[in-house]
């Protein structure tokens, strides 16, 4: 066995099994922390870090300061001093001998002794006209000095019961030593320099043994940016890829289109939504496929937008779905397709979960004939057995309710324009990241005549004062929504309110003399459509319900919502459905009932009744949750962040996809000699999902 402990040549690529010290068994532990390879090994950085003063002779000691001596221990006492039971080691260098107790050191009786070399570190006092260490800090070397004091310091790894931090040290100490041959650097030295940055091997070496915090600093930005470059590279390149190598029918536009489609509208388009249709058209005029997250706060117009798009597509003899991720929405959709379309002769469809047998078959045929333009429906759609005929557009909305997968899934029957619609405010940080491969369009501003919507965080001792305000509002015709966390009560955790029990008491008790429907999410379709569309035309006055309506309902005369228990839910979530409301010029009342200590909880309520503003409330989301919560870079296809932090490590990320962006603009297939490190680099995190394999 080579003395520097490797058993093999080493490469980044070799499974830890071959490292000294590592065995089968050990490698299991290992592939648990996700480290399968060297060069995982080398990314898995400390999550601490301890660092050991530089060693000064005894000679130079000085009284106060803190200091760190090496020396031999030249003989031990253990006895009481003054009734304290102390520890008391004499140690000595060629410059001096020294004093350093420890109270109450009992423990140490079985560590130190006479002959070896320890160092230790702490404050220098002057006793007795000599000096002296208390109680410091110390670590054992080896007796025959073969381990440095640098040994003893540097990170502190997340372990596990079986295997401690210690072991990984000593495991990943010689391929420190090998990082000459297997680190190759990303960049030219001028870049380095002109960025700030230090070499990749030096940066990897710090991070594992970091001589001083500078270092340290140093180490942590290099490979924050790297982690952060490689994958806006990555975006960047599979950005490039959807847009090069795919192929989509382009859709021409003209000015009798344009008056045709705007016709349908009974209201003048706002400037956001012009300019996000400007936008869109831009891109469904290229033979490329669109890929286009469309953002707007609830009621902000997205749909009116989307319905653009689709009829641009018709209008090029295409088909567009519509996705909705569910049924209540997706027929909320087609609702209010047919109100803009009506008289024309645009042929569209709502498929529904309850269509069966042979009207669903027909209908299925008409498609695949390409006898219907809009197709409008749930994930349903997605489910395989519809074929179209020629599929130009397809309009998902609020995409976080789909995987990704079934995206991808469908992107590949054909490769139409995609046009994703979200009504979550998506913060700067995830635009740039999670969201990274779309290009983005926002409607910031909502259609005018929208009342404001006053939100109150309610006492409970003012609850039925509360049900006398909504009685008034009832009473003027007005309709109101009552949400809660839960269908029925659960009885661990009976103070919170339930849709079905309190259906009972509001409807036979509080406000016997209105009319209140029940809606939630173990009901049948139908029972749901017809309660919907009894309260959407007034033949309700109240709708208790759950989080079913967070989305996409549209029923304008409501202008009250309650919030039952709104410390269960999230402040995303608490917006949503808070956009129920305030959707005409009346001014509309969101009251929010909760008891709760929980410090993020009482802060996302009075978050909620501060601000309307989605952007506002998303980023103190994020805030309040972390990235980690809310962003899984997994979940998007990408590799986990490691070391950076998308919100604490902005401007770094703001410049690694500045740098990645210009790198894709001048060499997309990073075919220069000058990238071939970087690609080699992207390929081992990315898989060849970038395409990049294909070309040598
Ligand atoms: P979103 O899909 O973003 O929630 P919608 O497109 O459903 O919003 O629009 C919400 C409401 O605003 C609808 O009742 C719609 O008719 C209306 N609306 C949309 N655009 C305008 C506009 N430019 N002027 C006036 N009203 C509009
Ligand atoms: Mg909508």
């Amino acid at each position: 066995m080579e003395p520097d402990g490797l058993k093999s040549e080493i490469s980044l690529g070799m499974p830890v099994q071959y490292l000294r010290g590592v065995g089968p068994a050990r490698a299991k532990v290992f592939a648990q922390l996700g480290v399968e390879t060297v060069g995982d090994l080398l990314e898995y950085y400390p999550r601490d870090w301890v660092f050991m003063p530089q060693a000064v002779k005894i000679g130079r000691l000085m009284p106060n300061e803190t200091a760190a001596i090496i020396g031999q221990v030249e003989s031990t006492d253990y006895h009481s001093y003054r009734r304290q039971p102390m520890f008391e080691a004499t140690i000595s260098d060629e410059t001096g001998i020294f004093r350093v107790v420890w109270f109450h050191g009992g423990y140490l009786r079985d560590q130190l002794r006479p002959g070896q070399v320890i160092m230790v570190s702490g404050k220098v006092a002057l006793y007795k006209r000599r000096l002296q260490m208390t109680n410091p800090k110390f670590v054992v070397l080896d007796e025959e000095h073969s381990r440095s004091p640098e040994y003893f310091s540097g990170g502190v790894y997340p372990a596990t019961a079986r295997l401690g931090s210690r072991q990984i040290k000593q495991i990943i100490r010689p391929v420190l030593d090998r990082l000459d041959v297997l680190i190759e650097e990303f960049y030219d030295k001028s870049f380095l320099k002109k960025s700030n940055l230090i070499s990749r091997k030096d940066a990897l070496a710090w991070i594992h043994l970091p001589g001083d915090e500078k270092k340290l600093a140093q180490a942590k930005r290099r490979l924050k940016y790297d982690e952060l470059f490689l994958m806006q590279l990555g975006l960047g390149l599979r950005r490039y890829r959807m847009k090069h190598f795919s192929e989509a029918r382009p859709c021409e536009i003209s000015e009798t289109i344009d008056s045709r489609i705007r016709k349908r509208f009974p209201f003048l388009l706002t400037e956001d939504q012009n300019e996000c249709i400007s936008q869109i058209v831009a891109d469904m005029g290229r033979p490329e496929p669109m890929n286009r997250l469309l953002q707007g706060d609830v009621g902000s117009g997205k749909t009116v937008v989307a319905l653009y798009a689709a009829l641009l597509s018709v209008a090029n003899k295409q088909q567009a779905a519509i996705m909705a991720p569910t049924e209540i929405l997706a027929g909320q959709h087609f609702l209010s397709i047919e109100r803009y379309l009506k008289g024309s002769k645009v042929r569209r469809v709502l498929i529904t979960g309850g269509l069966t047998g042979k009207k669903r078959a027909e209908l299925l045929a008409k498609i695949a004939g390409g006898e219907i333009d809009i197709v409008v429906g749930t994930v349903a759609l997605l489910q395989g057995d519809i074929e179209f005929r020629n599929l130009g557009l397809v309009i998902i909305d609020e995409q976080h309710k789909f995987g990704v997968e079934q995206k991808a899934r469908l992107r590949k029957q054909t490769t139409p324009h995609c046009l994703v619609m979200t009504a979550t405010p998506i913060p700067r940080t995830l635009a740039m990241t999670a969201f990274g491969d779309l290009d983005v369009s926002i409607i910031r501003h909502s259609p005018p005549g929208r009342g404001d919507v006053i939100t109150r965080w309610v006492d409970k001792r003012d609850r039925s004062k509360a049900y006398e305000f909504i009685r008034e509002r009832l009473k003027a015709k007005k309709q109101a929504y009552f949400v809660y966390p839960r269908i029925t009560a659960v009885e661990q955790d009976s103070d919170v309110r339930a849709a079905t029990d309190e259906w009972k008491h509001l409807s036979g008790d509080v406000f016997s003399e209105f009319k209140i429907g029940l809606l939630h999410g173990r009901m049948a379709s139908a029972k749901k459509q017809e309660v919907m569309s009894d309260f959407r035309k007034g033949r309700l006055d109240v709708l208790v319900s759950t989080v079913v309506i967070e989305v996409g309902v549209d029923v304008p005369n409501a202008t009250v919502m309650v919030i039952e228990g709104a410390d269960c839910f999230g402040l995303a979530q608490l917006h949503q459905l808070r956009g129920r409301i305030g959707r005409a010029e009346a001014k509309s009342y969101c009251l929010l009932f909760a008891e709760t200590d929980n410090d993020v909880a009482r802060s996302r309520l009075e978050m909620m009744t501060r601000s309307n503003d989605g952007f506002e409330i998303a980023e103190h989301d994020l805030k309040l949750r972390g990235p980690g919560e809310m962003f899984s870079t997994r979940q998007h296809g990408l590799p986990d962040l490691k070391i950076a932090n998308i919100l604490d490590d902005f401007d770094l990320l703001a410049m690694a996809r500045r740098d990645a962006l210009e790198m894709v603009r001048t060499d997309p297939m990073l075919t220069k000699d000058e990238h071939k490190n970087i690609r080699r680099a992207l390929l081992a995190k990315f898989g060849d999902s970038l395409g990049l394999a294909d070309v040598a």
